[in-house]
């Protein structure tokens, strides 16, 4: 599905994959002028070339979101000017038991999931702000139903998001009253890249399992639902939605 985001412009992150490669689709396919930010500039430059082909403006920025944004900001100004649509979805899972001591796995999910997600969010709040003071401005960002959830080997991924969430709600607190709103997604299980990163094969056995078990979404579902909630009229904010496979109990 399309919706109206004619004259928005939007900043996806981990766009070159999975959920975030879907989000950019249907806004760019919704009218919105896309840039498309992650590390990998081949996946970018396939995604921004797939989007001009479909008559689409999207722009490909290499850029971590751990590290110095200074650049990637300056060339979306440079092609697009300020940004009105921030969606946060770059992220990592990475499952062990906390007993392995995995320390390298915890430092690299919160310093994405969570300082990563702050470090976007910080460089564009300006033009967050400056949009929502006469038109519509979006912070999205995508937690998970892990956020909510109890189950071993995830512990520090599910913590990771239970701060995103918790992050939303309160971020919300203080953007919304300067006009800009802040929808939280938590998807349930999703096909991606995003388990391919691990590196037990008990955990890796136990998620194939329930996948087996409980068909996951498709990225493009979870796009449907961003898009969605950004073409709702200004005053109207979805504040946090869970999008779960009909099976996920
Ligand atoms: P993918 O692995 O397909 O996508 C993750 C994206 O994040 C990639 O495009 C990756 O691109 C990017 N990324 C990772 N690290 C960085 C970084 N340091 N800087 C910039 N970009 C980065 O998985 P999903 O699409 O599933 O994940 C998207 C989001 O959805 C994540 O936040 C995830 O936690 C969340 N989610 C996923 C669920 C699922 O079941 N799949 C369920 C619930 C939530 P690159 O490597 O090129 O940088």
């Amino acid at each position: 599905m399309t919706y109206d985001l004619n004259n928005r412009t939007a900043v996806v992150t981990g766009a070159a994959s999975g959920i975030g490669t879907e989000i950019a689709l249907v806004l760019a396919r919704s009218g919105a002028k896309v840039a498309l930010l992650a590390r990998r500039a081949d996946r970018l430059a396939d995604l921004a070339d797939k989007i001009a082909a479909e008559g689409g403006q999207a722009l490909a920025v290499s850029a971590d979101v751990t590290g110095d944004l200074t650049a990637a900001v300056d060339a979306i100004h440079g092609a697009f000017g300020p940004v009105d649509l921030v969606v946060n979805n770059a992220g990592v899972m990475l499952a062990n038991p906390l007993t392995e001591g995995r320390d390298d796995e915890w430092h690299r999910m919160i310093d994405t999931n969570l300082k990563g997600l702050l470090n976007v969010t910080k460089a564009f709040t300006a033009d967050l702000v400056a949009a929502g003071a006469s038109g519509t401005a979006d912070l999205v960002n995508i937690s998970s139903i892990g956020a909510h959830l109890t189950f071993p080997n995830y512990a520090v991924y599910t913590a990771t998001k239970a701060a995103v969430t918790h992050l939303s709600a309160n971020l919300r607190t203080e953007l919304g009253p300067l006009g800009v709103r802040v929808t939280n997604v938590e998807p349930g299980l999703v096909t991606s890249e995003l388990a391919d990163h691990m590196d037990n094969p008990e955990v890796d056995a136990h998620l194939a399992a329930w996948r087996e078990e409980v068909p996951p979404l498709n990225p493009a579902d979870v796009g449907d639902v961003v898009g969605f909630a950004a073409s709702r009229p200004k005053h109207v904010n979805l504040r946090q939605i869970m999008v779960l496979p009909t099976l996920q109990v």
